[in-house]
This record gives structure tokens, sequence and C-alpha cells, in this order.
């Protein structure tokens, strides 16, 4: 669908890594030019015409956000440079301030190293305990096995609402119930779910988020947190700096703005906000329901055909998300990856960045698809037809 939206999608590749990052629509390009080209001054700053334009688009855009995850106030949407610095920053800005010893902290195994180094480093700080949920035989977060996870101790479930890898879809409304009932705060890792499915993070009782533009048809470095306002209010800012403080004097007294000026020290990736708000436009314009009902139609096929492959081995069958994870037995996940790049075939091989998830799969490295709506099962017809092929890898590789 929309493909002729994408300048990369005519240089005769096939492009199967939208979950590392995906491609750029012509609308997300411009609006960036545009901003370099037509009213290039900086945001919050000047008392002239283009200055009050960048104030406008720039405010515009968490207004969009706002919107585009249902929060109940712009003020609550804090940008960053994506969903890393998020988790970050609400680590080291808020539950560092927060908990104490031996409090605990449930993630899974099948995370993304942002959403696991910040708390490992939180450990050695304060000397919480990051403890794991145990999955089901489907690789997925139950409600059963949560409930079994959490003790008295428990104060925050942060979690991916879709996984890198597996790609399964957390039923976050459920854990956030369940997380409440028993005063734990709910942290959503969004990288991978705000281009496919619908977030609306008043009825899924969300209390932090975080996303990246750039895996959501947006520019690299740019992204957003999101905080419910009164715990956003004591977050402790990360960065000092121009921007973010009302006035300070030479004995070293300092006032803060407001949220979320006071969480965004320094000129912020302006250019990149803009383009976020373009890339959110693009995708609204588009409907996440019709997005993701083509994904799972392409994903579908995608299986149907990949289990035609000899000695293939899929790991993520059964979960719902657009990605696959799999080997060919006695090739080396990587080798496979140069082998389908000579064919103009972009996969991800790998741990991809979910180094502890081999204790799930039992294999340390997997090749990776994961979908967009701009793929289409012809592309998928050609990696299978490759794929088949595979006899020749070393003459080919080597
Ligand atoms: N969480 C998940 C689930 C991800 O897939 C990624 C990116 N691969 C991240 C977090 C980190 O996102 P970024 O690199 O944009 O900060």
């Amino acid at each position: 669908m929309f493909r002729e939206d994408f300048p990369m999608l005519n240089k005769n590749i096939i492009y199967f890594d939208n979950g590392a990052t995906t491609f750029k629509p012509n609308c997300v390009i411009n609006s960036i030019v545009d901003y370099y080209e037509n009213y290039s001054a900086n945001a919050h700053r000047g008392d002239y015409k283009i200055s009050a334009k960048v104030d406008e688009a720039y405010e515009g855009v968490r207004e969009k956000v706002r919107k585009f995850i249902n929060a109940k106030e712009a003020s609550e949407i804090v940008f960053t440079s994506g969903t890393t610095d998020g988790i970050n920053k609400i680590v080291f800005g808020y539950f560092i301030n927060t908990l104490k010893k031996d409090d605990e902290v449930l993630i899974t195994e099948s995370e993304h190293a942002s959403n696991i180094l910040p708390w490992f480093i939180l450990e050695k700080k304060i000397g919480i305990k990051v403890k794991y949920i145990k999955l089901n035989n489907n690789n997925e977060v139950t409600i059963d096995n949560l409930s079994d996870s959490i003790t008295n101790k428990t104060k925050v479930i942060s979690l991916a609402h879709i996984t890198n890898v597996i790609g399964d879809i957390r039923p976050i409304k459920e854990i956030s119930a369940l997380a409440h009932q028993h005063n734990i705060l709910v942290v959503v890792d969004s990288a991978q779910s705000l281009g496919h499915i619908k977030t609306d993070v008043q009825d899924m009782d969300i209390d932090f988020l975080t996303g990246s533009a750039h895996k959501i048809y947006g520019p690299t470095g740019v992204g957003f947190l999101y905080g419910k306002f009164n715990l956003l209010d004591t977050m402790v800012p990360t960065e000092y700096g121009g921007g973010m403080n009302a006035m300070f004097l030479n004995n070293g007294y300092i006032e803060l703005r407001e949220i979320p000026t006071r969480l965004e020290a320094g000129t912020p990736n302006i250019a990149g906000v803009i383009g976020m708000g373009s890339a959110i436009d693009y995708i609204e314009k588009i409907g996440l329901d019709k997005i993701h009902k083509y994904e799972l139609e392409l994903k579908k096929y995608l299986l149907q055909e990949l289990k035609q492959i000899k000695d293939i081995e899929i790991y993520n069958e059964n979960n719902i998300g657009t990605t696959v994870a799999f080997n060919i037995k006695e090739i080396f996940s990587q080798d496979l990856a140069v082998y389908l790049d000579k064919h103009n075939i972009c996969i991800r091989a790998g741990n991809h960045c979910a180094k502890i998830l081999n204790n799930v799969f039992n294999v340390n490295n997997t090749c990776r698809i994961s979908l967009s709506f701009y793929n289409t099962k012809e592309e998928i017809d050609k990696f299978i037809k490759v794929l088949k092929n595979t006899d020749n890898i070393w003459n080919e590789i080597l």
C-alpha cells in the first residue's frame, strides 16, 4: 500500500527490516526540508515572525502526539531523542528518586536492551531488584504469570507493548489494571507498537510510555515520552541548561519552568520534531486499523510460504505481531542475511539487542523479518524464491 510515497522503495531493494527503522514518506522528508529552507529559527527564543512559526509548529506536534496516544494534556508529552532516551529519563529522572533498596521491578527476558540496562544500572546504584515475569509456552506475558511474579515489594512493571524479536503484543490494559490494584506503576516501551496498533494511554491506564519517530516513518534521533501529569511533574530533569530554567542567580539559585519545558534542556531537535508530526499525520491519514489488518494478512502469507522452505525453523509462528524470527538449519543467521543482501533483500540477523532472549528461544542468533504496510506479497514471493536456492549460498557469499 502507498508505495509511491516512499523514495527508498524506488531503489530496487526489498526491505524487510522495518523493526530496525522504517523508510520515510515524501511528506515527512518535505516537512523537514521546508523547516530548513523556509523558517529555520530556534524554538521558544526569538521575538520575530519565523521564530513564532517554529514555536507554533513545535508545540503543534506536541498536540499531535497527545492526540495520537490520547493523553489528557499536551504537557504530559516530552520530546526526547527516542525510546532509549525516554526510558533513561524515566528511570534516572523519576524512579531513581522514588524507589528504594530491595524494591522490585518486573520485566521479561524478551525486552530490548533499552528496557533492561537502565534498570540494571538502577540495581547497582540503589539496590533495587530486577525480576523476570515467566513467559508462557508461546513466549507471551499472561496475567496469571504476571500475578505470580508480583510481591509486596513490586513497584514497577516495565514492558514493551510489542517485542522486537518475538513480536508478541502484550495485554497492556489488563496488565495496568492488575498493577494498579497493587499500587505498581506501569512503564510501556512502545517503540515497536506505535506504527502498527493503536495506543490509548488513558484507556490502557499507562503511567509512563516512550516511543521513537524513526520506527513510525519519521526521522531518526527524535521521539517522545509520556507521563501522567502528577508523575511527570515530580520527575527531576536529567539535563540542565537553556530553555528549561525560569531564572538563576550567581549564588546558585535556580528556578525551573513548568513541565514539559523543564524536561527539555537545550536547543531541541526541531526539524526532527516537525518530521515526527508529519509522520503522525501520515499514519493517521491511512489509519492504524487498516495498517494492522493489512500487515497481519501479509504475515500470514509470509508464514505460509516460509513453511515450505526445507530445514526452516520458525520461532514465533503463533505470535500475533508482524515479525517473524527464523533460522535455516546449518546456516548461520548472519551468513543468510549476507546471502539475501546479494539479492538486494534486507533482513536483520543477530540477537537484535535482545541479548538475553536466547534463554527463551534456546538459540543465540536468529534472522528477523519485520513487515510494514508498504511490503507486498510479490516481495515475499521474490524472497522465497531466493531462499529456495540456499544450496548456492557458499558460492555466492564466499
Ligand atoms: N525498544 C524496542 C522494543 C525496540 O525495538 C527498540 C529499537 N530497536 C528500542 C526500544 C530502542 O529504540 P531507539 O533505538 O529508537 O531508542
